[in-house]
């Protein structure tokens, strides 16, 4: 008797294993998806081993004395006659499981397609053709027709449209064919359709030729044998021509390649490159695509007729075979971590697959993270510089205002008479202007001016945002009220909206430059269909001379007529009180940054800030991204921060305040008693600093180890039996980059 052994996406450790019916046991191997049941509900699995079992024999007296008769439960279905999964993606989800502490389920829902193809009919006559015609009555004649027809079209098998075109039947005359049992129907499953034809035939004689700085990085990269390689090089170098070169490359040694940027949407530019380079060999991955339309691509991977995939962190997870190659651009950006179940980190996760198949892992960006730096500085990664801009160009002159200056001056704007002035001359020359402001709405709360009573979500406890249609919105559970028209503690009608958001950016930005062309792009109006891509368009055709926008709109841009970068409120950013806040402020200035003068026309960026005495605004003005670099390092390994240290966030969480609590101290005191010696500190238990989300009660503790330290052994047995409490819920967060 063949059994499977297969694992399901759940938050189960172990696999189960499935009896193989006779009728699936030429497609039953390792990797391929299978519907099994399981706790009473239909899942989908995968199966990533497979054993003969001695048949279990009912009659045996044995057995039947101890009152069980055990017997495996079947697999129920099979969904193609080829696997998504390879060993390699097998050994690869059971390292990130074991890393991320994540069930192997959770992380195998990253690798497998949510769309379930409907198997395809097939059909074939039963016996010769003098045979059937004897089972059908001879007043049937449509039916003896049509059959005559089929037959002297001489196929063994057609499929339904054929068929019914062939014979002229209706759907209720192949019904009848069925119940005679003239014909046979088969279910098909779909195939790989491999691709045969490997000629290559692609050039790059019309390429742009390499400037002398990227041909150095790029032969200092095919020349070495290393798996992990950084290429760092400021904001407009010309990184993308070396990936370009690196990727030809590969295609040529008949490899695949993937290839990894933060966002997807904002890079058009970027596709529309791989496509003119590579043709319809590239497969796009955007958050947009559905779940048909990535399975087909996904088919298109595995017959090898798309060879270079480009998409967000989850393109990591497309099934590309013989993969040579993987390229992550703007490695600093946080978008590579996934912050919702199962957690992981795209870049370390990038890397074990690299290692695991024997692929390069190519990293690249201006601003390189805490972690690569650090491993770079210890040689554990070579990096290839590029410092100057291509042809040379500046990068751009960053100049600092006071804003407290400017409010005692009587400015309530929120551009300072500087940057006021500075647009008004770029708009004026016809060129384009770019004002960041941190987050949709982000300090847009409602306040009472008379009693400072601020509105909060009821499920959440946070402060409410206003939007523009006078609805008050929580940002983390969608709760919403229309804005009140009086306080609702001391009836004043002094309530209002305080806070800088970019709603409140466009209304300054209209009252001030009437009829100035301008567009707004922030995840409340990313998620619009097309929106995006419309507004990047408008962009580069000139029918917006200003664009206000978030973090969205600090990548990949790459328009020449911008002239000139406002950063409207960078200090929240800074000041968030989070490990790592600085380090991701500083690179999303220097991204923001690198948005402009990326022509011939220079670029100037003006930066207003109520602290422009923070050393952090001085070494962004310079580019002292080293000495920015080191200076955080010095402070985290102080403080024993990552990299010095691997941290882990875990959650308790629960609709009643004091189980969620209880379930996190039970979980602390084993916590405690495996980690003497091992760790560096645990902290104690405590209210996360947003208590409460959508009804549910939430209390954290944090941990801090090592790297070597033998406690990530002990915590993975801790995670893989520990039983959350009654109505409560446990989250292991490993390497969060965010303690808020
Ligand atoms: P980065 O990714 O390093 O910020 P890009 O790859 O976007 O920089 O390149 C910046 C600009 O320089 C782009 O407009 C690009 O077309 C141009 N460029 C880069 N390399 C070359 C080259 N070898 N020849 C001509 N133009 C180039
Ligand atoms: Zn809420
Ligand atoms: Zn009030």
């Amino acid at each position: 008797m063949l059994v499977a052994q297969v694992i399901v996406p759940r938050p189960v450790y172990g696999t189960y294993s499935y009896q193989v019916p006779g009728s699936f046991q030429n497609l039953v191997r390792i990797g391929v998806r299978v519907q099994v049941p399981f706790a009473g509900q239909v899942l989908v699995g995968c199966v990533i081993s497979l054993s003969n079992e001695a048949e279990i024999d009912p009659e045996n007296p044995e057995i039947q004395s101890s009152g069980k008769v055990f017997r495996y439960k079947e697999i129920e279905n099979v969904f193609e006659d080829f696997s998504f999964l390879s060993a390699d993606d097998l050994e690869l989800i059971s390292q990130i499981s074991r890393y991320y502490l994540v069930s192997p389920g959770e992380v195998l829902s990253l690798f497998l397609p949510r769309y379930q193809p409907k198997s395809s009919k097939l059909y074939a006559l039963n016996f010769d053709l003098t045979t059937c015609l004897d089972r059908i009555p001879r007043s049937r004649k449509k039916l003896r027709q049509g059959l005559i027809r089929f037959a002297m079209g001489n196929e063994s098998s057609i499929g339904r449209n054929e068929l019914l075109e062939k014979t002229c039947w209706g759907s209720g005359l192949l019904r009848d064919a069925l119940k005679l049992d003239i014909l046979n129907e088969i279910n098909r499953l779909p195939e790989l359709e491999m691709c045969r034809d490997a000629d290559f035939d692609l050039s790059r004689d019309t390429w742009p030729a390499l400037s002398k700085q990227q041909k150095n990085a790029y032969l200092a990269i095919t020349n070495s044998s290393e798996t992990v390689q950084y290429l760092q090089g400021v904001t407009g170098s010309g990184k993308t021509e070396v990936y370009l070169n690196l990727i030809y490359d590969c295609l040529r040694l008949n490899k695949n390649i993937i290839f990894l940027v933060p966002e997807i949407a904002l890079t058009p530019q970027f596709v529309n490159i791989f496509k003119e380079r590579f043709g319809d060999q590239v497969a796009v991955f955007h958050s947009k695509i559905n779940d048909r339309q990535k399975y087909l691509e996904w088919k298109l991977l595995l017959e090898g007729r798309k060879r270079v995939v480009i998409g967000a962190r989850s393109a990591l997870f497309s099934p590309v075979p013989d993969l040579g190659l993987i390229i992550l651009d703007e490695e600093g950006e946080s978008t590579y971590k996934q912050d919702t179940s199962p957690f992981y980190d795209a870049r370390r996760v990038a890397e074990k697959k690299a290692q695991i198949l024997g692929a390069k892992l190519i990293m690249g960006s201006a601003t390189p993270s805490l972690n690569a730096w650090s491993r770079i500085e210890s040689g554990e990664i070579s990096c290839q510089k590029m410092n100057q801009r291509h042809n040379q160009f500046d990068l751009p002159k960053i100049s600092l205002i006071d804003l407290k200056k400017e409010f005692k001056a009587g400015n309530y704007s929120v551009f300072s008479g500087e940057l006021k002035n500075k647009m008004q001359r770029e708009i004026n020359k016809g060129n384009q202007v770019i004002l960041f402001v941190n987050r949709r709405g982000h300090s847009s709360f409602v306040m009472c001016r008379k009693c400072s009573h601020t509105l909060t979500c009821p499920r959440c406890d946070l402060s409410l945002t206003y939007h523009d249609s006078d609805v008050l919105h929580c940002h983390y559970c969608g709760f919403f009220v229309p804005k009140p028209s009086e306080c609702p503690k001391c009836q004043s009608k002094a309530i209002k909206q305080f806070g800088l958001g970019t709603q409140k950016v466009e209304s300054f930005f209209r009252k001030e430059f009437p009829g100035v062309s301008m567009a707004r792009l922030d995840t409340d109006l990313s998620s619009k269909k097309g929106y995006t891509e419309s507004v990047l368009s408008k962009m580069r055709n000139k029918e917006i001379q200003v664009l206000i926008g978030t973090q969205m709109i600090s990548k990949g841009l790459d328009f020449e007529d911008i002239t000139l970068v406002g950063i409207l409120n960078p200090d929240s950013l800074v000041k968030m009180g989070d490990f790592s806040a600085r380090e991701r402020a500083f690179q999303l200035f220097v991204q923001i940054a690198g948005r402009c003068g990326r022509s011939s026309k220079k670029g100037e960026v003006v930066l207003q800030t109520y602290n422009p005495e923070q050393k952090i605004y001085e070494q962004l003005c310079g580019y002292e991204v080293a000495q920015f670099v080191e200076q955080e390092l010095n402070i985290r390994e102080a403080l024993q921060f990552p990299p010095y240290t691997r941290l882990v966030y875990i959650e308790s969480n629960s609709e009643l305040q004091e189980k969620a609590l209880q379930n996190l101290q039970r979980l602390y005191k084993i916590l405690i008693e495996i980690s003497k010696g091992l760790i560096q500190e645990v902290y104690e238990p405590q209210p996360c600093p947003i208590p409460k989300i959508n009804r549910r009660y939430r209390y954290r503790c944090v941990i801090k180890a090592k790297e070597s330290s033998e406690f990530w052994q002990e915590l993975e047995d801790v995670r893989k039996n520990y039983r959350s409490m009654n109505r409560t819920r446990t989250k292991f967060l490993v390497d969060p980059e965010s303690l808020l």
